[in-house]
């Protein structure tokens, strides 16, 4: 459910026009619904209730914008961060450091350091050698930091291979044979609190089943940590949930995986950590464009649009599929190609389409494109990073500029050697 309708004819996000904002913001935006961001954060809540203690971590780089995470920190939610600067963009939100988790396989000494000195509430450590060095970091402060360790439970997550996590073979986490040896030989150093474990298997998960399956190997490992002396207070359970991106797309519901969470993580006694991220933003936000061109193709014409690759990856990385209807449609469809104006073969967001019939001069967008757009956006071609606009009932604001080319430019220089 979002908040992106027709209403007489014409696309809205809740009460604004689409073509209000992208008169006045220009084209390609993206336009987030505040409400929308709410109701996801509400429905995944509610579909945990009946689980004792919950802690929510939304994933950050599912959609960074400060704005935004202004609305998810109203909402009770904490921060999943894998980088020193979401952890800035957390804290800018208002979100409280104790409700951050540190995340992710690559995170340097001297991030480990600002973190600790943040205050963050959880590391979740990715190799044995990175806890030896948090805990010395720690110590020498005079502090403690709270973690746990992420394992791999060796489950395949059955989503496309770019987005999925919990295989043996990939980068994530410690394998899950090799983990109670490591709580066993880091729980004891001064410096650190060692209280659980995590695992997030991968992304847009149409199943439950494996999310399932990866849970109830935790169990396990909990019980044998347990009764190897180990106090385990604390439990990731991580992310994944997938969302509709296809009309028809039929995907698990928060209700449903909070009653399977219920189930397999009966008598754990312990803190649920969750890290959602698509979920709360994917049908939060559009790619408002405008079609350049209806260029004439072998097949079917082109619809070459003023968004491209650079704007919203996701297409050229993962052959993800976006909704596309026009703001104004007019009844008629046509079968089309739709392309962006990079010179890349990859700058293209669907083939042998059936749309809306648009002509040169129309708005359109892309649907679900909430997550995993704007903060994967590039400036590639010398194009200008795309901006970004909050809806909320009649209100807007522009709350990421569009950073003009000429802007990055000025960042840039020609050595003295080089000058004439
Ligand atoms: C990306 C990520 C998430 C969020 O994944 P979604 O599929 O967007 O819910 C959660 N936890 C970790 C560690 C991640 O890397």
């Amino acid at each position: 459910m979002d908040h992106f309708h027709y209403r007489d004819g014409e696309m809205f996000a809740e009460d604004v026009a689409i073509a209000q904002i992208a008169a006045e913001v220009g084209t390609p935006v993206y336009v987030y619904s505040a409400s929308t961001f709410r109701r996801h954060a509400r429905v995944f809540r509610e579909g945990l209730s009946a689980l004792p203690r919950v802690h929510l971590a939304y994933a950050i780089k599912a959609n960074p914008n400060v704005a935004v995470l202004r609305v998810l920190a109203d909402e009770g939610y904490g921060a999943d961060v894998v980088s020193v600067g979401e952890m800035r963009r957390a804290l800018a939100a208002g979100m409280k450091p104790q409700d951050i988790v540190f995340s992710g396989v690559g995170k340097t000494r001297a991030e480990l350091a600002a973190a600790l000195e943040a205050g963050i509430g959880q590391f979740n450590l990715e190799l044995e050698e990175e806890g030896v060095v948090l805990a010395a970091l720690a110590h020498e402060r005079g502090l403690t930091a709270p973690a746990v360790i992420r394992v791999n439970p060796d489950v395949d997550a059955g989503t496309h291979a770019k987005i999925s996590t919990g295989r043996k073979e990939n980068k994530f986490g410690v394998p899950i044979d090799q983990a109670p040896g490591m709580f066993d030989r880091l729980a004891g150093l001064p410096g650190l609190d060692l209280r659980g474990v995590a695992c997030h298997i991968g992304s847009q998960l149409g199943d439950l089943a494996p999310l399932e399956a990866a849970y109830a190997r935790i169990g396990e490992l909990v019980a044998e940590l347990r009764a190897a002396g180990h106090g385990i207070s604390r439990v990731d359970l991580g992310g994944g949930l997938g969302v509709p991106y296809k009309p028809g797309d039929v995907m698990p519901e928060p209700a449903a995986y909070g009653a399977m969470v219920a189930r397999v993580t009966q008598g754990w006694d312990v803190e649920l950590m969750f890290e959602p991220g698509r979920v709360i933003a994917g049908n939060a936000g559009v790619l408002v464009t405008e079609v350049v061109w209806v260029k004439p193709g072998v097949a079917n014409p082109y619809v070459i649009v003023d968004a491209a690759m650079n704007d919203l990856a996701r297409p050229a990385l993962y052959d993800a599929y976006h909704d596309f209807v026009a703001v104004r449609p007019n009844g008629e469809k046509m079968t089309a190609n739709i392309a962006g104006p990079v010179c890349e073969t990859g700058d293209t967001f669907a083939m042998n389409r059936e749309i809306d019939k648009v002509v040169s001069g129309d708005l359109a967008i892309f649907r679900t494109a909430g997550a995993y757009g704007a903060t994967m956006a590039s400036t590639y071609n010398s194009r200008p990073l795309v901006p970004e606009v909050l809806v909320e009932g009649e209100r807007y604001a522009v709350v990421a500029d569009r950073i003009a080319a000429e802007t990055i430019l000025s960042a840039e220089r020609v050595p003295d050697w080089l000058q004439k």
